[in-house]
């Protein structure tokens, strides 16, 4: 055995998935763990998948071989799986076709690790204590200026062709005590942007409204009352939350959007522009309905960039229903689309009532005519900021280049030699834009 044991940990998917296993690194590191990113030396190697695509899921079960390999040769690895697969994996029928893996279980259960480690290897870990809320564990984050912080977990929505609501459970919103605290530590250790985690994150509610200030003016509380607490905390200067659902927009949460933190970038999944596929995908509201709340947004914030989440080639969409995305695409502008190819997921309410019935080439010709209205979208909406100055949250500084984050949430660059720039908020002159990236000089 090495002197300091060794962890060597994949995720996959979301940022939820990210900043659990922010938390798995910070209770491997209380536990005397260091880092790895080689495999092949690590004495204990987790991987936090994926389930919303079948792609994910292939790619964990591609790893078996590799596993299978190092375990002949090196049996006293422990291999563990955590996240959605075996959060959906109620019957553990995935986990047979991962015979290598030791350890499996939901995100939540990450709490047992002490133990669970101790027991296979007491070599390695001689404590068993153990905190009982995961969600208590301190993330070891892996920048220092940018967080994330959630903020709830699971989801009640059950939209038909998704896996959270099995893998993850059921909505549990955390405590506002334990938010704010959090969100008071990132602040002392220099956090400047805080990105709020949640499924359906506005629909946020305290189970503890006392700890609400007197002075807050909203009356949810709930996630706009949330949002105002958060802003009253100094240090952090951007705040942003993903994901919202459209019923959570409340008139609070749009009015919200104008608090001085608040990102100037909202993410709004749609998923589909036509009313038939939305009640198929169980959304639970019109287009009407997203396009009304659009309109109180940009009410709001008129300059506000907007993105989404859209399913194409969901069962049952037909060429006229796509075009009706297409429709909404426009009348809304957006700046930002993660289009999805729709595959169906086991387990889903969509999996057992529908057929997945759009060939595979119409999905992807669905796909390109969205990216491509994206991009044709994007390249002008980014045009309007040439001559304009921009604030960028400098990620890195490599090859006397800096880029960043706009508040837009758009990547921007510029010359700059010093790396002591990372991690800081700079105002950026635009000079140039295309489709994925704007261009521009420091305002010194
Ligand atoms: S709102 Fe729908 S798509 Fe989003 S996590 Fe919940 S069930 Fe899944």
């Amino acid at each position: 055995m090495s002197l300091q044991p060794k962890f060597h940990l994949v995720t996959y998917g979301c940022q939820m998935n990210k900043n659990d296993s922010e938390r798995i690194a910070g209770l491997l590191a209380q536990l005397g763990f260091v880092e790895t990113d080689n495999e092949n030396e690590a004495d204990f190697i987790l991987l936090n998948t994926c389930s919303v695509r079948q792609s994910a899921e292939e790619r964990i079960y591609g790893k078996m071989k590799d596993y299978l390999l190092l375990k002949e040769k090196r049996p006293e690895v422990i291999i563990a799986v955590t996240g959605c697969m075996p959060g959906r994996d109620k019957k553990r029928e995935l986990k047979k076709r991962l015979r290598p893996v030791d350890l499996y279980f939901p995100t939540a259960e990450m709490v047992n690790l002490p133990r669970w480690i101790a027991e296979l290897r007491p070599d390695l870990v001689n404590s068993d204590d153990q905190e009982s809320d995961y969600l208590k564990i301190n993330p070891r984050r892996s920048s220092l200026s940018q967080g994330f912080l959630t903020i709830q977990t699971g989801c009640n929505k059950f939209c038909s062709y998704c896996v959270v609501p099995y893998a993850r459970g059921l909505e549990k919103n955390r405590p506002l005590a334990d938010i704010l605290q959090e969100a008071r530590g990132m602040a002392e250790s220099g956090v400047l942007e805080i990105t709020l985690l949640g499924q359906t994150v506005n629909s946020y509610r305290a189970s503890d409204p006392e700890n609400f200030s007197r002075q807050n003016p909203y009356s949810d509380k709930g996630f706009a009352a949330l949002l105002w607490e958060l802003n009253q905390i100094s240090g952090p200067k951007r705040i942003h939350w993903t994901a919202a659902h459209p019923n959570s927009m409340s008139d609070e949460v749009i009015d919200a959007l104008r608090l001085p933190k608040q990102v100037n970038y909202l993410h709004l999944p749609v998923q589909s522009g036509s009313n038939e596929i939305l009640s198929k995908m169980n959304r639970k509201y019109t287009r009407e309905q997203y396009l009304e709340i659009i309109a109180k947004v940009k009410a709001a914030r008129p300059e506000i960039a907007l993105g989404t989440d859209i399913i194409v080639g969901f069962s049952g969409e037909s060429a006229a229903h796509f075009e009706e995305t297409v429709s909404l695409y426009k009348d809304v502008d957006f700046d930002i689309s993660y289009t999805a190819q729709y595959s169906p997921r086991s387990g889903t309410l969509a999996c057992k009532l529908f057929t997945d019935d759009v060939p595979k080439d119409e999905k992807k010709r669905r796909w390109s005519v969205l990216q491509d209205l994206m991009e044709e979208t994007a390249l002008r909406k980014n045009r309007a900021f040439i001559n304009r100055e921009v604030s960028v949250m400098v990620e890195c500084v490599q090859n006397g280049i800096a880029s960043g984050l706009t508040g837009e949430m758009k990547l921007c660059k510029f010359p700059c030699a010093d790396s002591s720039l990372a991690g800081k908020i700079v105002q950026v002159k635009v000079t140039q834009a295309f489709e994925w990236q704007i261009l521009g000089d420091m305002v010194v």
